[in-house]
């Protein structure tokens, strides 16, 4: 059973039903509705789409809403794209005019305020690189030092510069009531700085009436720097591996990642690597090789889940691009260091984390096969998870909501709990639903681990150790 989760951005590609039930079936666990393209009706489609196809297929498919964020972009250009020469000087200004070669308008007031001379300033997520030469009090006067081609609404990036940018557009409240309206199981913050962002982001979902869990996406150098206070604002985190390579050096990057994701071990919270992993696939069948050892480094690095983009979105290649990606993960899994996980240390000592420890422990000890998590809130078997047991997590809950967000949740699989009195056949009645699910069988010992908020077991953590009957 691979362990590692995988999720697809839904996109042109992906849209048709028999698309997406072969993606499902290929291993496809949570889908990714990034709202930075297509509208809210396109959007509402694709997860009425997604439930309907994940009901009918009898699996648990969860959906992350991806907010916009405040991206800066180049407004309109008169032509579809220009070429521009290293060399040549480039002028960015804030006013809204049509860009040529020469002039490009940036949807951002303070941008001269914000640059000085001799500082750079990318264009299409990097292609482009200008070096600033003057400002004025509405244009930044540029010279082309990287030329390329430039089109229209093309981000704009300030290598290392913190702005004074709202953290959420009218559209990304617009898009996070949309999230309320529609359930979606987590929402995914674009151009996190700070743990901040992470609270206004949360005051706004309550403000919309919801509580869905939120995912910063870590792609600013900032926001690397203040990657501890934000994990502890967060349920899950994003390396944003796009837009990160543009805004610190790409070299760095592999270290980021390895980083941000010991941190959400650390923090119990699951982690997503995102962007680039099978990019080749958009085009073609078979990925890179460099591509695969990059899905199996994520893997071998704590990834919770490897996440598909432009690959799911409008590659060509969508349900071999699921199926390449479950392939490259299992083999990883088989090498991955389960001990190594089981040391490391964690941010949240307290008893549910210690007793999620002990219960990996005692599962490797009895040579459990399976560690059963009765859970309110997804947090034991968040906390289980985090320690990498070679045993499947069996998560029960009453939660639809919360099933879903498990699908998230590296080595979790998640059903759904019976309201069983007393409480105390509780366990009894979650071994044999796992039993029927085929992921136990009778003289199996299983390990059985509880929150406080996991069943009827009132204010106790516990851990039982079960013969399957
Ligand atoms: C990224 O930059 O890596 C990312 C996931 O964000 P987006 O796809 O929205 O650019």
């Amino acid at each position: 059973m691979r362990r590692t989760k995988i999720v697809c951005t839904i996109g042109p590609a992906s849209d048709d039903p028999l698309v997406l039930t072969d993606m499902i079936r290929a291993g496809m666990d949570m889908a990714r509705i990034n709202f930075s393209h297509g509208t809210s009706g396109e959007h509402a489609d694709r997860i009425s789409r997604i439930r309907t196809l994940a009901h009918t297929l009898g699996r648990n498919v969860g959906i992350i809403g991806d907010l916009a964020g405040p991206k800066l972009r180049t407004g309109n250009m008169a032509k579809e794209s220009v070429v521009l020469k290293a060399g040549d000087p480039f002028r960015l200004t804030s006013d809204p005019i049509e860009g040529d070669w020469r002039v490009a308008s940036v949807s951002f007031p303070g941008l001269s305020e914000a640059v000085k001379p001799g500082e750079t300033i990318l264009l299409n997520d990097g292609a482009i690189d200008l070096v600033v030469e003057s400002v004025t009090a509405h244009a930044v006067e540029t010279r082309v030092r990287v030329g390329g081609m430039l089109g229209s609404h093309k981000g704009v990036n300030i290598p290392g510069r913190s702005l004074a940018i709202e953290a959420l557009t009218a559209k990304d409240r617009d898009d996070m009531a949309f999230a309320v309206k529609h359930d979606l199981d987590w929402l995914a913050l674009s151009f996190v700085r700070g743990p901040d962002d992470v609270r206004l982001a949360r005051r706004c979902v309550q403000q919309c009436g919801g509580q869905v869990p939120l995912i910063p996406k870590i792609e600013k150098r900032e926001a690397t720097e203040a990657l501890d206070l934000i994990l502890r604002e967060s349920e899950g985190v994003m390396v944003a591996r796009g837009d990160l390579g543009v805004e610190v050096a790409f070299e760095d990057v592999p270290f980021l990642q390895k980083m941000i994701l010991t941190c959400a071990l650390g923090h119990e919270v699951p982690s997503i690597t995102a962007t680039h992993m099978l990019e080749s696939m958009v085009e073609l069948p078979r990925p890179t090789r460099a591509e695969a050892t990059d899905v199996a480094t994520a893997v071998l690095d704590g990834t919770d889940a490897v996440m598909l983009s432009e690959e799911t979105a409008r590659g060509r290649f969508p349900v071999d691009a699921v199926r390449t990606m479950a392939r490259i993960a299992e083999r990883a899994e088989r090498d991955l260091d389960h001990a190594r996980f089981m040391n490391m240390g964690t941010q949240n000592p307290g008893v549910g984390s210690a007793v999620a420890r002990a219960a990996c422990a005692l599962a490797s000890e009895v040579g459990a096969t399976a560690i059963m998590v009765p859970t309110g809130g997804a947090t034991t078997p968040m906390q289980v998870s985090r320690r990498r047991p070679a045993q499947p997590i069996v998560a029960f809950t009453r939660d639809d909501r919360v099933r879903r967000q498990l699908a998230l949740v590296w080595g979790t699989v998640a059903l759904p709990m019976l309201d069983v009195r007393p409480a105390e056949e509780m366990i009894h009645s979650c071994v044999k639903a796992a039993r029927a699910a085929g992921l136990v069988a009778v003289g199996d010992v299983v390990v059985a681990v509880g929150g406080p908020s996991g069943g009827d077991t009132d204010q106790r953590n516990t851990i039982e150790v079960v013969r399957v009957r």
